[in-house]
């Protein structure tokens, strides 16, 4: 390993990864050497996964609020976190929706067709389009990711949101 004295900045090598002081050759300063950096490297791996990760959660819990203050509230909530397009073999773009359904409620509950739905700037419905779920089942507080293409879409679509069909009431809690 490579180590610097912190006075006269001299580099060494040496193989002797040991912790003890050591005394610079020029300088005479005597100083610490830090442990070897790979339990840092990983320490700060790690750190920077989970404030990653917790960016990913954050983005998320700010999504699904928007989306259970804007649409029908439920124990399930539909939330679209991106609209990108894509291109077909023969060259017609299509446009494919994504985003996660979440169970908000402390039940678990089957997954209901998703309903994904393209309005106009006036938010007329120009056009809608049925999904069949890729879960069946969701548990408490579990969300789980959609990602659809859309058949082509009539001109003047501004805005594309996505809805849930009738969920399944749990047994015992029909209304
Ligand atoms: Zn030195």
């Amino acid at each position: 390993m490579k180590i610097k004295c912190d006075f006269c900045k001299t580099e060494y090598n040496t193989d002797d990864v040991s912790v003890g002081p050591v005394q610079c050759a020029i300088c005479g300063n005597t100083w610490r050497v830090a442990p070897p950096p790979r339990k840092n490297t990983w320490l700060m791996f790690f750190a920077s996964l989970c404030a990653l990760l917790s960016a990913i959660i954050f983005a998320i819990a700010v999504i699904t609020h928007h989306q259970a203050t804007t649409a029908t509230r439920g124990p399930l909530v539909a939330a679209v976190s991106a609209v990108d397009t894509t291109t077909d073999e023969n060259g017609a773009t299509h446009i494919v929706v994504s985003g996660t359904i979440t169970n908000v409620s402390d039940e678990i509950y089957g997954m209901p067709d998703l309903i994904i739905v393209s309005t106009d700037d006036d938010g007329r419905v120009l056009a809608q389009q049925k999904f069949m779920p890729s879960a069946t089942l969701l548990d408490s507080g579990a969300s789980v990711e959609f990602k659809h293409i859309l058949s082509p879409q009539p001109a003047g679509v501004k805005k594309i949101s996505a809805h849930l069909a009738e969920f399944q009431v749990p047994s015992g809690e029909k209304e």
